[in-house]
């Protein structure tokens, strides 16, 4: 290794570190963190993401790339992890210090007020909160690209490489497919699933959730599960992903699928190891959220909802749940299948999950291009739920307050969900090509099966492909909506019997 290039991991390892430390105070402020000491944890947040960015921008950072990129011969790791550093080097250094600390203490203030509003129903209380983010958002585009349009620079962010037009065609054919297959399946009587919301006990939701983390192979000395408003994963090192759920007393499938879901965030954070060289720098981080929400959808959804996985392990659920002696096998596949119009995102069936997104990238469009102001925002929310589900939003709870992203100043990050599910179809449908016997290795409870072909795939590689080169690399092409359509067009003609 040139000598330059260990001088570059030693002072990105640093910054790892401290990366590391912000994401345990955010973690431990969504999980445990009394009331009282949130304006102290938003000091605290944003004095270590004003070190995190310090060491991001270090001058050495600059020199040492300059002279690497001028090195005639650079190995292919190398340069994968010059380019990912240049593109990290170039952003950050565009933020002033003030900026980035003024940014982390204002969404660490707004998440809490989300929180509380959200509880309480009362948008006025997040209001000025999110007229703060998304004016420290707009800022934030500027500072990047003061030529771009700012929503396009923010998609970038999450997505590289991606623009508010290119998503805007990927989803219009998306919402096409999706309308023609709900289409179907609304022409048919509804499943049965009222015995998926018998109450079940936090307790034994908890050690169904602790069952369904070693079914899918989560290594449980790397990582623990605790509770949270909003589940999410994170990474605190490469030895300690925290994933979280919610226990929802009459709705046992909320627990499980969000326990699987972040397993399955999880196990790709488990899994980056494009070389040891490099491990604790950024070559050795996800490569984008699309990429992550692939992994999450393809474990909750196309493993985690499929007859093959609960053959082997629902009779098991049964007993642990107590409330499923008389639903045979048959009849609680089709349940947690169920699809229906619904008001929030994280409950909704994998047809419809689609359509929340457009709704949110829709907005967060007009918000960016300040056709919406903060105070009408219900009402659009509203109208769209409307349009696109044919619902009513009976409070704001349940619309535009139900997601905790705005407060976290993630404007474009929504679209990855939905990019994930269509990355998340293409691999399965590679993986289907590679391993003929998938499915009677799931019938035997061998997750280790599609586990390692999504090791060697994808979570290995880290951030040493660009999402658009991972997805050809693994796939033999670019993204393609199709697969994911042809994947709901098949499952629930079976499901439905359309
Ligand atoms: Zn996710």
């Amino acid at each position: 290794m040139k000598k330059e290039i260990a001088s570059l991991i030693e002072l990105d390892r640093q910054r790892t570190l401290l990366a590391h430390i912000d994401a345990l105070l955010g973690w431990d402020q969504e999980t445990y963190l009394p009331k009282s000491a949130v304006d102290e944890r938003a000091e605290q947040i944003a004095l270590i993401q004003g070190l995190v960015h310090e060491k991001a921008v270090e001058p050495r950072v600059g020199q040492l790339l300059s002279a690497l990129e001028k090195h005639p011969d650079l190995e292919p790791l190398e340069k994968a992890y010059l380019r990912v550093i240049r593109r990290e080097y170039d952003k950050e250094t565009k933020l002033p210090p003030d900026f980035v600390m003024e940014l982390a203490r204002q969404t660490s203030l707004a998440q809490a007020a989300w929180a509380d509003a959200r509880r309480t129903n009362d948008f006025a209380l997040f209001a000025p909160h999110l007229e703060k983010v998304i004016e420290l958002n707009k800022r934030l585009a500027n500072y990047i690209n003061p030529h771009g349009r700012p929503y396009d620079v923010l998609l970038d962010l999450y997505e590289e490489g991606s623009t508010e037009a290119g998503i805007a065609a990927i989803f219009a054919q998306m919402k096409a497919d999706t309308l023609k297959i709900l289409s179907k399946i609304q022409s048919r009587p509804q499943v049965d699933d009222s015995f998926l919301h018998r109450p079940v006990s936090a307790d034994r939701q908890a050690r169904i959730s602790l069952y369904l983390m070693d079914a899918v192979g989560f290594e449980k000395d790397k990582g623990r599960l605790d509770t949270v408003a909003h589940p999410f994963t994170t990474t605190l090192g490469k030895s300690d992903i925290r994933i979280t759920t919610r226990y929802i007393e009459d709705f046992l499938a909320s627990s499980m699928f969000s326990t699987i879901h972040e397993s399955g965030h999880a196990l790709y954070e488990m899994g980056i190891d494009p070389d040891p060289e490099y491990s604790g720098t950024r070559l050795a981080e996800p490569v984008s959220m699309a990429i992550h929400e692939s992994q999450s959808r393809l474990w909750e959804n196309m493993i985690g909802r499929s007859k093959a996985f609960w053959e082997r392990h629902y009779a098991k659920i049964q007993e642990m749940a107590g409330t499923l002696d008389d639903v045979d096998l048959d009849s609680f596949v089709l349940a947690i299948n169920k699809v229906e119009p619904s008001l929030i995102r994280t409950e909704a069936d994998e047809v419809t999950y689609g359509l929340h997104i457009i709704l949110r990238f829709e907005l967060e469009s007009s918000i960016m291009a300040d056709k919406l102001a903060v105070k009408d925002i219900p009402e659009a929310w509203n109208a769209k739920t409307k349009e696109l589900f044919g619902l009513d939003v009976p409070n704001n709870s349940s619309g535009c307050l139900q997601d905790i992203h705005w407060s976290m100043g993630s404007f474009g990050y929504f679209p990855s969900y939905a990019l994930g599910n269509l990355y998340a179809a293409q691999f399965w449908h590679q993986m289907h090509k590679d391993i003929p016997d998938l499915e009677a290795q799931l019938t035997a409870g061998k997750t280790s099966v599609p586990l390692a072909w999504l090791r060697k795939n994808v979570h290995c590689h880290g951030s040493f492909y660009k999402p658009d080169e991972l997805v050809k690399k693994a796939t033999g092409e670019g993204l393609s909506p199709r697969y994911f359509a042809e994947y709901l067009d098949n499952k629930y003609a079976a499901v439905y019997g359309y």
